[in-house]
């Protein structure tokens, strides 16, 4: 049985202050969570010092919305993943769609940071994921094998245990519009066929492939009891800790 694994996006939500009421009202909305369920929390650079020791003790687990492809050095603006080490982060999510698009982060890039995040010890979540123009070509398959192809490139099976995959249809993101459960079985079924082809089966089995794009309490159990949907990266519905808490308790027992 694959770990099943919520992870949270503020996004760029929520000053220093902020951020402890928020974590405050998860640790009490959630003091446990489900047997085999991991929770993961990505505020942004300047709480995640703040939120690290606010969820010491608790079963929330810090990670970061993005990290730097260097160690150090002149980059300006940029957040190293010893940094992000230094603060308790176990986790960081690369390649959002909002990278992508914003931030021109191209595959290869993702892929540069998600060998250095390993070479760290820090677990990926790298992101995938189809606009709606690409849907409506019929192209989902295509475009989301080549960003899993691209994004890892050159990894091999032994660090695979630390890759987290999040299937997210950029045409889901904060825009209220969710993939029907059957939409996005038919993509993780896709992604862990192309990854059994990169590696084998035994170890697509065991990939935690996450769902992404305006999953909220009212929805998320239609989505989470898919076969292949092991969890997913949740934005908005995050930033209040009872709709983060629902979505938690709506995973598949
Ligand atoms: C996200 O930011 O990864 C996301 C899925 O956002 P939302 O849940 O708001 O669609």
């Amino acid at each position: 049985m694959r770990t099943i694994i919520i992870a949270g996006n503020w996004k760029m939500y929520k000053d220093v202050q902020e951020t402890m009421d928020l974590v405050t009202q998860l640790k009490a909305a959630m003091p446990q969570l489900p047997a085999n369920v991991v929770s993961v929390i990505c505020p942004p650079f300047t709480s995640l010092q703040t939120a690290g020791a606010a969820l010491r003790g608790s079963a929330f687990k810090l990670g970061a919305q993005n990290m730097s492809q260097h160690d150090e050095g002149a980059h300006t603006g940029e957040i190293s993943g010893k940094m992000l080490k230094a603060v308790g982060c176990e986790y960081v999510i690369l390649g959002h769609s909002e990278r992508r698009q914003y931030y021109g982060e191209t595959n290869e890039l993702i892929n540069q940071k998600a060998k250095k995040a390993l070479s760290l010890g820090l677990i990926s979540i790298i992101c995938v994921g189809e606009t709606l123009q690409e849907r409506e070509a019929g192209i989902t398959g295509q475009v989301v094998t080549t960003q899993i192809k691209g994004t890892l490139l050159g990894i091999g099976p032994q660090d695979m245990a630390k890759i987290v995959v999040a299937y997210e249809p950029v045409w889901a993101i904060g825009t209220g519009r969710v993939a029907t459960p059957q939409q996005a079985q038919e993509v993780h079924q896709i992604l862990r066929k192309q990854i059994a082809q990169l590696y084998d089966w035994a170890l697509a089995e065991r990939i935690v492939i996450q769902y992404g794009g305006s999953v909220k309490p009212d929805n998320a159990a239609d989505i989470l009891t898919q076969s292949d949907v092991d969890g997913a990266l949740v934005g908005g519905a995050c930033l209040k800790a009872d709709s983060f808490a629902a979505i938690i308790k709506a995973t598949k027992p």
